[in-house]
This record gives structure tokens, C-alpha cells and sequence, in this order.
């Protein structure tokens, strides 16, 4: 049995369960908003010489932005993750930083909050999954428009030479 085999065995039912993993994205939120905390604090204590959980002052400025940013963010209660939304309404400097941090903390994470993070991991695939459907649709769509659009062309010609 494989590492995230065991760790997905430790999770509650529903997230082995579900079937469509973009079901759960709707309480994305207050989950993502722990997670992104979490990291901060292990990040900022592995990197800038803070301990504790607490955050150095500029972990704390960039971290009430983001929560600020979650709180008001377009998509409501579809919000995707964060770290994999292609708006990067954060700004471009608060953006490298939060991917840095985010990615910096990976490894600190996965040790010292598993469950958190297999979640996360979990969403974030519920996240691309969705995506993925959703870029399937609209090729799907634009697919069914160049066929009627080519029917209506060879309609067009049809009608100009009739046999
Ligand atoms: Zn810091």
C-alpha cells in the first residue's frame, strides 16, 4: 500500500466516496481559508525566523489580503482553489509570493497536517476535474457550431445550384 493510499484511509468516508469529485468544491471555502493559514504558518516558521504558527509582519500583511480576496471572490460558492485559479486576482507580486509560499510549504505540510493536505490535494484534482469538464463543454459547443455552420454553408450552395 502506497503512502497516499494510507493517508487517503485515514480520511472520513464521504471524501473516499465521492464519485464526482467536483461535488464538494461548494465548501471549498472555509476549508481552503484553514489551509492557506496552515501553510503560511509553516512556511513563515521554517523561513522567517517565527515560531509558533505566528507570522512574520509581511506574511500577515499578504495573508489578510488573500483572506480579504477569498472573501469577495467572483465564482461565490465555486470558488476553485486558489493556487489553481487561473484569475490571479491577488495581484502579481502577492501572487508569486502566495505560490511560493504555497509550494514552499508542501513538504512541511504533508508532515505536519496529512489529513489537510491530502484534502486539499483531493479538491485541487475535484478543481482541475471540474475545469476539465468545463473546457470539454466548450470545445463540445464550438465543435456542434462549426458542424451547423457548416450544414448551413452546404444548404447555402444547395440552394444556389440546384440539381
Ligand atoms: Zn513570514
Amino acid at each position: 500500500m502506497g503512502f497516499m493510499d494510507k493517508v487517503r484511509n485515514i480520511l472520513p468516508e464521504r471524501f473516499r466516496k465521492k464519485k464526482d469529485p467536483s461535488e464538494g468544491l461548494k465548501e471549498n471555502r472555509i476549508k481552503e481559508k484553514d489551509n492557506i493559514k496552515t501553510s503560511f504558518s509553516v512556511y513563515c516558521n521554517a523561513n522567517h525566523d517565527t515560531k509558533d504558527g505566528k507570522l512574520c509582519p509581511k506574511c500577515t500583511a499578504l495573508l489578510t489580503t488573500i483572506m480579504l480576496k477569498i472573501s469577495r471572490c467572483k465564482y461565490g460558492i465555486t470558488k476553485p482553489l486558489c493556487d489553481h485559479c487561473d484569475e490571479k486576482c491577488f495581484g502579481d507580486a502577492n501572487n508569486k509570493t502566495f505560490m511560493e509560499i504555497m509550494d514552499g510549504s508542501r513538504t512541511g505540510m504533508l508532515l505536519r497536517h496529512p489529513v489537510m493536505t491530502v484534502r486539499h490535494k483531493i479538491t485541487g484534482m475535484g478543481v482541475e476535474y471540474a475545469k476539465q469538464k468545463q473546457s470539454d463543454a466548450a470545445e463540445q459547443k464550438e465543435e456542434g457550431r462549426m458542424k451547423a455552420k457548416a450544414a448551413k454553408a452546404r444548404k447555402r450552395k444547395a440552394r444556389r445550384n440546384p440539381k
